[in-house]
């Protein structure tokens, strides 16, 4: 390894730092506090799409003055919300935290359960009391938990979203609070998992009747155009969800309550990392009516950028961005709408998928000589099977699930993988044998997941996302703060790579069941040799089996955690909040 002039003089920065600095607390040196920004919906060609139209401090804060992965791509097949959220938080895929889907067929209960469902637990914050949610059907732990069980609890860790499985699944189950909102009124809610009733801030802020001054407004373009209203039809009293969610204002709303609580929590002045995730809902809930390409969704990422923006000029006075890393994300992409595909000829359609699910039924029914609701939940391209129906006909899981898929393929899909199948671990070597192998959780009963075609979305109006494709795995991965070279990085990455390269810097293991591998190219240069007295740089080394990998420059070596405490010890000690 050569030795350049720079290396010495960080060597001697090194050694300075150390002697001044030392290491009176190993906590002392790390960020006060880990924010973790996940867009719901926000596919990883928009931030190149919108370059020049970025203002400052927003998604330019992280694309210039931080580290941008551009070709980040989740390693699975089935691209939605709860699966991406729980993939980003403990870095592994669904056949790691065992959640596959948003939501699935229960056998037992005779009923559809969400991910975050739990009716040991009741929802805080409305009357009613009304079965609430917990982490409980994940299978692995999170970045939250692992800073919980590092710093024996003093990390404070939380989670904000509209959506309570985003907030839920992403905060992990040592966290101090998730919250969501109740989707009629938009007060926030949690639940008895967390705690019995609201805290006094944010019972303070529902009663202050703030979400009410978000209906009853309009979202309007650059141009003074009104592209939506959030007035309440016929004078009803509207669906807080839909009417504010597939508006800008919802992410307001959200960066309001986020504010509050890093206010009233303290955040960042306790004596160990805390960490935030907000995960952005109102992206997704438009993006789903407008597509990618509409002038709304365009209006809505610019304003999300202005918004980001504030929320990061905000941490700058709370706790001074020297202190806090940055990361930020989204749980999967979107396909663009089939009108517009199909408009420039590529094979783009709606398929109406209860019709689909009908057409299967029948199929099944004729074939096994006995009507029945055999498919009992369709979310295109997923099929929840009813082993009651199949029972009485005396069919086995492993035939049942053969039957569907067959019966989907001849309704259009290009081919499926069996729950069963997957179990074995018996799919075809190749990229897509190995996205389904990842889709695969031993929850959610008896499964078969549909191969669809590309941009054949599942329902007649607007588009989705749930394929394997690229349009859907592709998300922006990127990072601000001391230890991340600013820089644009095109190496291979994956949201599993998050909470592994935050963990590390963090000097903490990373959750139970991660394996992703530390983003080692983005991290700050410091040679081996120069000051090797931490050693340990060992765990960093970019040798991830099957991963295009390539150090950004020759003579690059691995960072070793020390280079983030170093430089962060002395901006601390600078002062800035
Ligand atoms: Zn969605």
């Amino acid at each position: 390894m050569r030795t350049s002039p720079r290396s010495l003089i960080l060597g001697l920065l090194l050694c300075l730092a150390l002697s001044t600095a030392g290491y009176s607390s190993a906590y002392n040196a790390r960020p006060k506090l880990v924010v973790i920004i996940v867009i719901d919906q926000f596919r990883g060609d928009y931030p190149e799409r919108y370059r020049d139209q970025w203002g400052e401090g927003g998604f330019r804060l992280l694309l210039e003055h931080g580290a941008d992965f551009t070709d980040c791509n989740y390693n699975y097949a089935n691209t939605r919300t709860a699966p991406g959220h729980a993939t980003l938080l403990t870095g592994a895929y669904s056949n790691g935290h065992g959640i596959m889907a948003n939501e699935w067929w229960d056998a037992q209960k005779k009923a559809t359960v969400a991910a975050a469902d739990d009716d040991q637990t009741k929802l805080v914050g409305i009357p009613g009391g009304a079965p609430g949610a917990s982490p409980h059907n994940l299978l692995a732990d999170t970045l939250g938990d692992e800073l919980k069980l590092a710093t024996q609890g003093k990390s404070r860790v939380f989670g904000i979203a509209l959506k309570d499985r985003a907030s839920v699944l992403s905060a992990g189950f040592a966290a101090d609070g998730a919250y969501w909102i109740d989707r009629a009124t938009g007060v926030w809610i949690t639940s008895t998992y967390y705690r019995n009733e609201l805290p006094k801030w944010a019972q303070d802020f529902n009663s202050n009747k703030r979400a009410e001054k978000y209906l009853n407004q309009e979202w309007k373009d650059s141009n003074g155009n009104v592209l939506r209203t959030t007035k309440p039809v016929d004078g009803k009293a509207g669906n807080f969800y839909d009417l504010v969610g597939s508006t800008p204002l919802a992410n307001d709303y959200e960066f309001e309550f986020a504010r509050e609580l890093t206010t009233y929590e303290k955040l960042g002045n306790g004596p160990a990392t805390d960490l935030l995730i907000i995960s952005l809902s109102a992206n997704d809930i438009l993006g789903h009516k407008v597509g990618p390409d509409s002038p709304e969704m365009q209006a809505m990422v610019l304003a999300t950028d202005r918004q980001l923006a504030g929320f990061f000029e905000f941490l700058g006075h709370q706790i001074g961005l020297a202190n806090t890393w940055i990361a930020l994300s989204a749980d999967h992409g979107i396909a663009p709408l089939p009108r517009v595909a199909a408009g420039l000829r590529l094979p783009a359609v709606n398929i109406p998928a209860d019709k689909m699910r009908a057409q299967v039924n029948s199929g099944l029914s004729t074939r096994l000589s006995h009507p029945a609701e055999y498919v009992k939940q369709f979310d295109y391209p997923v099929a929840w099977l009813n082993p009651e129906a199949f029972a009485a006909v005396k069919v086995n899981e492993q035939d049942a699930e053969r039957y569907v898929g067959d019966a989907l393929k001849q309704a259009g899909l290009r081919s499926y993988y069996t729950r069963s199948q997957l179990e074995r671990g018996d799919a075809p070597n190749t990229e897509l044998g190995l996205k389904y192998l990842h889709s695969y959780s031993p929850l959610a009963g008896w499964y078969v997941l549909g191969v669809p075609p590309p941009f054949a979305i599942g329902f007649v109006g607007g588009t989705d996302h749930a394929s394997p494709y690229n349009y859907d795995t592709h998300v922006p991965l990127a990072f601000y703060g001391l230890p991340f070279q600013a820089g644009t990085y095109r190496t291979h990455a994956e949201p599993v790579d998050l909470v592994a390269t935050l963990a590390s810097l963090l000097g903490i293991n990373v959750p139970t069941h991660s394996i992703g591998r530390v983003l080692t190219e983005m991290l700050a240069p410091l040679r081996r040799g120069a000051n090797s007295s931490g050693g340990g740089q060992e765990r960093n080394s970019p040798t991830v089996e099957g991963r295009n990998f390539k150090p950004a420059s020759e003579g690059f070596a691995p960072a070793e955690p020390k280079a983030a405490r170093v430089s962060t010890t002395k901006l601390q000690m600078g002062g800035t909040r």
